[in-house]
């Protein structure tokens, strides 16, 4: 298979770039900074993969079997309303013109199936609501934005096969929330985060490329999919075993506006969540690696 990545030098894409290297499949990165992509793929680890800044992705996504959407600022940062106004606008730039690209694509040559992501801040937060893909959009911030993002990806030739990952908070050592979050629990020795009580709906990074690259090439996944584990929880279970794991006590909550310093308003991702469930994923029997985030974290951790 021949597969079109944009977003492949970030935390997921990373990785779905070496999964689908180590199968021999060829891979095209759609990057902004051909120099960066460069630094992260070297020849010599990744011979024959296809880099390409703009206007090159027209040619390599044309000729794509499938393609994956990524991109996007990330969100855990500093909110000022130019950078939330950048968050939004750069996934739906970013969309918006790889499903023209698609769209635009002769027959002969346009990939079979996208594979978008998204994220479970669609639902909103809440404490007590449980949320699966039938699930209404909220309407915070983060609601819109995923809707948006959403639309856009739907505006693909209805032939194109589209899977839309609402992706959980992916658990991975050298990125993503996990790797702002340690350095903070070990100052503070650990506890609950906030009031605690949040809901976390998060996924293993293994779980998250295996499931990208199942959507890729079973005709089965299509529509929206809750990339999360089965079983999300709360903010101080989450806290009692990353505690355990790396053999610390956990007892002094974390303040919030520690948790902001690292994270930024983006925090918010961690601090107002939402309990979400991966119906669709279930349904279509996808061998989710790990289910349990104690197995998660001793995964990553050890
Ligand atoms: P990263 O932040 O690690 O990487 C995203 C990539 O997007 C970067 O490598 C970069 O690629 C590109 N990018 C960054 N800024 C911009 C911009 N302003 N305009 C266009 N492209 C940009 O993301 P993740 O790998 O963590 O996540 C991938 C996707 O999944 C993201 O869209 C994210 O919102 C979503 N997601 C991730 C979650 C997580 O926990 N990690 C949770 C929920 C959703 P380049 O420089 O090569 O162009």
């Amino acid at each position: 298979m021949t597969v079109s990545v944009t977003g492949a030098t970030g935390f997921i894409g990373r990785r779905l770039v070496q999964r689908l290297h180590a199968d021999n499949h060829r891979i095209h990165v759609l990057t902004r900074s051909r120099s960066k992509a460069e630094l992260i793929f070297p020849v010599k680890d990744f011979p024959g993969i296809v880099i390409a800044e703009e206007p090159g992705w027209k040619d390599c996504i044309q000729g794509s079997d499938g393609v994956v959407n990524l991109a996007g600022l990330p969100i855990s940062t500093r909110w000022s309303s130019e950078i939330k106004k950048e968050i939004k606008q750069s996934r739906i730039r970013v969309t918006s013109k790889v499903v023209d690209l698609i769209n635009d694509a002769p027959d002969a040559v346009r990939p079979t199936v996208l594979v978008s992501a998204t994220a479970v801040g669609y639902y909103g937060s809440s404490e007590t609501q449980v949320f699966d893909e039938r699930s209404p959009s909220g309407n915070d911030y983060l609601a819109e934005v995923c809707r948006e993002w959403e639309a856009t990806a739907l505006r693909v030739n209805k032939d194109v096969r589209l899977a839309l990952i609402r992706i959980g908070v992916v658990l991975g050592k050298d990125g993503g929330a996990l790797a702002k979050m340690i350095p903070l629990f070990m100052m503070f020795a650990g506890g609950p985060l906030g009031s605690g009580k949040q809901w976390f709906s998060w996924i293993h990074l293994d779980d998250i490329v295996n499931l990208i690259y199942e959507a890729l090439s079973n005709p089965s996944y299509k529509g929206v999919i809750n990339g999360t584990a089965p079983n999300p929880v709360r903010l101080t279970e989450m806290c009692e075993q990353l505690g355990n794991v790396m053999g610390r006590p956990s007892w002094l909550p974390v303040p919030d506006l520690a948790l902001k310093a690292v994270l930024g308003e983006g925090a918010s991702v961690v601090l107002e969540g939402q309990r979400v469930l991966p119906a669709r994923a279930k349904e279509l029997g996808f061998p989710f690696k790990y289910s349990y985030v104690k197995d998660a974290l001793k995964a990553i951790l050890s």
